[in-house]
């Protein structure tokens, strides 16, 4: 009777290792893997200056603070990919939302490598609530919240060993809020500055979080800003420590 019971487990266990060897090889999508965890989507909502921080910023650390943070650590781009800008509803030109976003790309990977692939101007891109449905998109459109200035959604593999995890797609929306006017921020101090949020949108899109931090406020990762605000269009020490940790 013993025996029959130990020949009985031994055979499940086989059937069972059997099975997960023939579902890994036959797996239908190429960045499933065993033991990542599942597929999350992770959303990032950035604020205008001077309203109340976000119940998950936390509070100020009196320590020393380390001015990056990342999604989860080690989950980062592993295969090039394109993305799709598209400036409708934003009241400027193409040219204009292609350059501040294509601009804020090059910035990250001045100090990443090639990540991204290439940029496309395509007026059907969509945001689609930052669904997964295998396209990166930056587009502009009303969120019902008037003090978000933008946010993006960012799918991968945040669990497991850091090594399996991997970031798979990114959707922004630039809030269309009636409470400002996008725009070059340089030239007029009035308007939002479209690279200058698109740098830092793209940071989580690289894999980088918010700080909250008023001792991080130079970084391009910092999580407020507001009309006239240029200073996220390049990098600080930090984002650029952060993203040479991570690329
Ligand atoms: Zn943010």
């Amino acid at each position: 009777m013993k025996g029959k019971l130990v020949l009985l487990t031994s055979l499940l266990t086989s059937f069972i290792l059997l099975f997960y060897v023939a579902t890994g090889v036959r797996a239908e999508n190429p960045k499933e893997q065993v033991g990542r965890g599942p597929l999350t989507k992770i959303t990032f909502i950035h604020y205008k200056k001077a309203f109340a921080k976000p119940p998950w910023a936390g509070g100020n650390n009196t320590t020393a603070v380390k001015c990056y943070g990342f999604l989860a650590r080690g989950a980062k781009w592993k295969i090039q990919e394109p993305y799709y800008v598209n400036p409708t509803d934003s009241g400027l030109s193409s040219s204009f939302v292609e350059n501040a976003v294509t601009t804020g790309v090059g910035e990250w990977e001045n100090y990443a490598g090639n990540v991204f692939g290439n940029g496309n101007v395509d007026a059907s891109a969509s945001y689609n609530e930052g669904n997964l449905d295998g396209v990166n998109t930056a587009s502009f459109g009303s969120y019902p919240d008037n003090a978000v200035i933008a946010v993006t959604n960012v799918w991968g593999y945040f669990g497991g060993p850091p090594q399996t995890r991997e970031l798979v797609e990114w959707d922004m929306l630039f809030n269309n809020s009636s409470e400002w006017t996008w725009g070059d921020g340089l030239g007029d101090p009035t308007l939002m500055d479209v690279q200058n949020i698109a740098t830092h949108e793209l940071g989580h899109s690289f894999g980088m979080a918010d700080l909250y931090d008023t001792s991080c406020n130079l970084e391009t990762m910092y999580g407020y800003s507001t009309e006239g605000e240029t200073s996220k269009r390049d990098l600080n020490s930090g984002d650029i420590q952060g993203i040479q940790e991570l690329y």
